[in-house]
């Protein structure tokens, strides 16, 4: 705004001289425009800057208004002039805009009027000067301040700011200084929603209130971090009980100005209400980490559990993860649906929780029809697998979905940490092997153990070795008769593969057979057996021992057709009638890919080599796919006959398959024979073949050869006596 005052007069014209002559000695370095006026506004003197906008030469007696080209006319500029004339009054600050360059500029004009010795005025002084860029600023100022009061009092976010009165000295203890600060600091300045938050109708009615009755957002109890954090704070989270016990969670950012001597004066901040989002990502976080379908926690949580129990475990007990399948769920969903396989499901839940009793851990859902059970602390295998038993209990009480009773089992794994594993994947893993394992053996629980687990170090390590084995001559055959129940004839022997391990002594074919099979190293294997087999019948034939050699052919090698091509080359290569070569196929391996498994069959048997099936009763082979295969002979698996003589379900089931293996014309072998009254018993059936450590436990070829001649020897004798 323009402001007013009234000019010294000049006393004498030494004065008035002296005046101007300093005006122009400053004339050089002032960068206002300076024009000298008469009472009637024509330019009568200027200064250089003034030259240098309207030439001097040329507007020397033009009225003002004329010669700059001001906007307003003489006229209007007149009533102005003669006021300031007849006051003597100059007027300061005015602003004027006028086009300079085509571009608008902002000026502020001070008409000074400059009086004659007798206090007339005889002039007028304007001193012009350019404050575009200065107005610009302001205006930018101004703006932003009324965009910063838009938007505090618009924005949802708390605004406050609290004067700590008197300031508070920042060199003392933090507690000192929380205590007064709660106590002087008082709210200067707020917004409509902090305001509304204490139920105060506008931000006026609030102000003065001390910040220890101002707590809604707690800041209070963030003051010693604001402290510490060295006066400011940035989305510090605070929380704050409700009447119902409900937590209000809000967010703060703050900033205490402190002045040169170390005093606290004011407290900037805003409050954020987050407790809507905190609920929001909450509820996110539960949906991470639970499975929807059951509300178990899922595979994520477990994990970082499992993780946390390791981290404190105290290395007094043992923490145990069960893997719980359901067997044949698929069938459920199929013939009931999948809304009834859902309710099944989510009614698990709560079964295996009642199971846990008093024990410490946690039940996730893993996905489809595969729980687990993490206990935090148990004795050992025994205490776990008790839980294990109970939890199968439970799940093979009947479920009552949609009005039906349905019947469903598991299969449970159990591995324990740290005493099998120490880290959450492997435990997960070992649990695993296991779970497949109770489920492959159909035993309902199953724990660990390395020498079953086909991926443990153990195993693996054996892998890398197989092939050297073959190499370095490691391998070896054992051979097993069959012999002729009734008329006791040696029918042939079984070879079996031994690997005979540097270090590790004797290797079962159990335990390296399935690593030979999940890698290319079974096929050079089933050469090696073969060979070697063909080799020795062939060797026991020129000797004038006439046994037939079984040679056992794993499931990947029944879909591998160049194995009938390497048959057919190894018998001529040593000269071995087809007729003393068989081969023994497992029903699961004929179940992998039975088309193609056939054709393989098809081929081996037109060369004239026999084939059986062997551990008959394992697998699920169709009684119409078997009387499709080219097989001359049945094998009951050796669990059967083991069991028979105690086991009445077990005798019906061998005495079943020997018929109807005489029904479908084939031969039956009993593997698994370790006693005369077995042996007796399968006579009775009708059984025409038998083998098992009764008759002779698994030889190398020598021993089988002179166990044979003994034998032969022994008949021979006993006929002569006949005779
Ligand atoms: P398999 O073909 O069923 O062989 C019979 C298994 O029963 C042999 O175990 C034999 O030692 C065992 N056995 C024999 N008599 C009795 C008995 O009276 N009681 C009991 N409890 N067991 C008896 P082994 O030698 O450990 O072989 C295990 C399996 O390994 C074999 O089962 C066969 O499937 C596989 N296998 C053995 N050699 C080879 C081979 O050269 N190639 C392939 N692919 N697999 C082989
Ligand atoms: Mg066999
Ligand atoms: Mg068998």
């Amino acid at each position: 705004m323009p402001t007013t005052q009234k000019l010294v007069r000049f006393t004498s014209d030494t004065d008035k001289a002296l005046y101007e002559k300093a005006l122009r000695s400053v004339d050089l370095a002032v960068r206002s425009y300076v024009w000298y006026l008469d009472p009637e506004g024509h330019i009568k003197h200027g200064n250089q800057q003034a030259d240098s906008l309207a030439s001097l030469e040329r507007t020397r007696g033009m009225h003002f208004a004329e010669a700059i080209g001001l906007p307003a006319s003489a006229e209007q500029w007149q009533p102005e002039l003669q006021k300031i004339i007849k006051s003597g009054i100059g007027v300061f600050g005015a602003r004027e805009t006028v086009m300079v360059g085509g571009q608008p500029r902002q000026f502020s004009v001070d008409k000074i009027p400059t009086l004659d010795r007798w206090g007339g005025v005889n002039g007028l002084l304007l001193v012009v000067n350019d404050i575009t860029e200065e107005a610009a600023r302001e205006n930018a100022l101004l703006e932003s301040e009324a965009r910063y009061k838009a938007f505090i009092a618009t924005t949802t976010d708390a605004v406050w700011c609290y004067e700590v009165s008197p300031p508070v000295d920042t060199r003392q203890p933090p507690d000192e200084q929380v205590a007064q600060i709660a106590e002087r600091a008082r709210l200067v300045e707020c917004n409509q929603y902090y305001a509304e938050l204490y139920g105060a109708e506008n931000p006026d009615a609030l102000l003065g209130a001390k910040m220890a009755s101002t707590t809604i957002s707690n800041f209070l109890g963030k003051l010693r971090l604001f402290i510490a954090a060295g006066y400011q704070l940035a989305d510090k989270e605070t929380a704050r009980e409700l009447e119902h016990g409900d937590l209000e969670y809000w967010q703060i950012t703050a900033m205490g100005t402190v002045d040169d001597e170390g005093f606290l004066q004011r407290i900037w901040g805003t409050s954020k209400n987050i407790t809507d989002r905190r609920r929001f990502l909450e509820k996110l976080h539960y949906q991470a980490t639970h499975d929807a379908l059951t509300e178990l926690p899922n595979r994520t949580l477990l994990h970082q559990q499992i993780q946390q129990a390791i981290e404190e475990h105290n290395g007094n007990s043992q923490m145990a993860l069960l893997i719980v399948d359901l067997d044949r769920f698929k069938e459920i969903n199929d013939t009931l649906g999948h809304h009834a396989g859902d309710r099944l499901l989510r009614q698990l839940g709560p079964r295996l929780a009642d199971e846990m009793q008093n024990l410490p851990g946690i039940i996730a859902r893993l996905g489809g029809d595969e729980f687990a059970i993490f206990l935090s602390s148990v004795s050992g295998a025994e205490q776990a697998s008790e839980v294990a038993q109970r939890i199968l209990a439970a799940i093979r009480q009947p479920f009552v979905i949609e009005g039906f009773h349905t019947e469903i089992s598991a299969s449970i794994g159990i591995a324990l940490c740290p005493d099998q594993a120490t880290d959450v994947s492997t435990l997960m893993r070992y649990a695993d092997v296991a779970m497949y394992r109770a489920k492959r053996d159909m035993v309902g629980v199953s724990v660990y153990q390395a020498e079953q687990d086909p991926h443990s170090p153990k195993r693996l390590a054996l892998m890398g070795e197989l092939g050297k084995a073959i190499r370095e001559n490691q391998l070896l055959l054992h051979y097993q008769p069959k012999v002729v129940i009734g008329s006791n004839e040696v029918q042939g022997f079984e070879a079996l593969l031994r690997w005979m391990h540097p270090t590790m002594g004797l290797v079962s074919p159990d335990d390296f057979i399935p690593i030979a099979e999940s890698t290319g190293i079974i096929r050079p294997l089933t050469v090696w057996v073969l060979n070697e087999a063909i080799a020795q019948c062939k060797a026991w034939m020129d000797r004038g021992m006439e046994a037939a050699v079984a040679v056992n052919l794993s499931s990947r090698s029944l879909l591998d057709q160049e194995i009938v091509t390497t048959i057919a080359e190894l018998l001529a290569a040593h000269r071995l009638p087809a007729s003393m070569l068989e081969l023994e196929i497992t029903e699961s391996a004929m179940m992998a890919d039975p088309p193609r498994a056939l054709l393989v069959l098809q081929a081996i048997h037109e060369l004239g080599v026999r084939l059986s099936i062997d551990d008959f009763g394992t697998g699920y082979s169709s009684l119409s796919y078997l009387k499709k295969l080219p097989v001359q002979t049945l094998k009951i698996d050796y669990s059967f006959v083991v069991a028979m003589l105690e086991d009445e379900q077990d005798r019906i089931i061998v005495n079943s398959i020997v018929n109807l293996a005489h029904n479908l014309g084939l031969q039956v072998v009993a593997e698994g024979v370790e006693n005369a009254r077995t042996l007796a018993a399968l006579q009775d059936m009708h059984c025409d073949i038998a083998q098992g450590y009764y008759l002779l436990h698994p030889q190398v070829a020598s021993d089988a050869e002179r166990w044979l001649r003994r034998r032969e020897e022994e008949k021979e004798l006993a006929l002569s006596f006949e005779i």
